[in-house]
């Protein structure tokens, strides 16, 4: 990274270019350091279609969370063939999921918030911890429209406690947009889009929402109050 690269500087260098602009911009200044995070949704296969079409030496990461869909796997396979090009796979530390999964059972997250997020830290946040140790630019498929929260960031941020930029090159993007996108270039997405799952993460927190419902009421829908987070894009001090 050029360390005296500040975040207004790479606003400027990346305004007024395309998305394909912006990621080859990246990639140059960020070298090996700048990955982008997959958990095959639909605005994430958007992105690694544009990195892999383009041939951009970004690293293409995603969290096996152990818990996913047989779907999500299907996207997942679909694309490598597709692309011809790896995925990097992230595992949770074994040790501390068997402990967790033996004290307190497979199903622990319906029971409390705390144990939630006790299991969102080991299955997601640790290994995202692990994949972006070193990084300096982290690309996630965020769009504005997604949430109130959301529609707070900026399209581009300096993260002040993971000391890394943060990149979202669909934060302007409509669903509508990312939809047609799909269609056009007839690139793999997850099937249970077609079936009203909108945010889909691992399989026994997540279900399909009805239209017009909040992007994501169908994750941890049992949860009353708190973030609809997994905890992965807060930067907790
Ligand atoms: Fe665990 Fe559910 Fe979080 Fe997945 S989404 S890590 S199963 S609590």
């Amino acid at each position: 990274m050029k360390n005296n690269l500040k975040l207004k500087e790479l606003k400027d260098q990346l305004s007024g270019k395309s998305i394909d602009e912006r990621l080859e911009i990246l990639a140059s200044i960020f070298n090996d350091k700048i990955i982008f995070t997959s958990s095959f949704g639909i605005e994430d296969q958007v992105i690694t279609h544009k990195i892999f079409r383009n041939n951009l030496p970004i690293k293409v990461v995603t969290l096996d969370t152990g818990r996913l869909f047989p779907q999500t796997y299907e996207v997942f396979s679909n694309t490598i063939i597709k692309y011809r090009k790896k995925i990097n796979v992230y595992f949770p530390d074994y040790m501390s999921v068997e402990k967790m999964v033996t004290e307190k059972g497979p199903f622990s997250f319906y029971d409390s918030i705390e144990n939630r997020l006790e299991c969102c830290r080991l299955r997601k946040v640790v290994p995202l911890s692990r994949a972006l140790n070193g990084v300096d630019c982290w690309i996630s498929g965020i769009r504005a429209s997604q949430s109130d929260d959301r529609g707070q960031m900026d399209w581009i941020e300096y993260d002040e406690v993971k000391h890394l930029y943060k990149f979202y090159p669909l934060f302007d993007w409509s669903l509508e947009d990312v939809e047609k996108f799909i269609k056009d270039h007839n690139i793999p997405y997850n099937s249970l889009h077609d079936k009203g799952f909108v945010s889909i993460g691992c399989e026994p927190c997540t279900k399909a929402v009805k239209p017009g419902e909040d992007f994501r009421a169908g994750r941890w829908w049992w949860e009353n109050e708190g973030p609809k987070e997994c905890g992965c894009h807060v930067s907790q001090a």
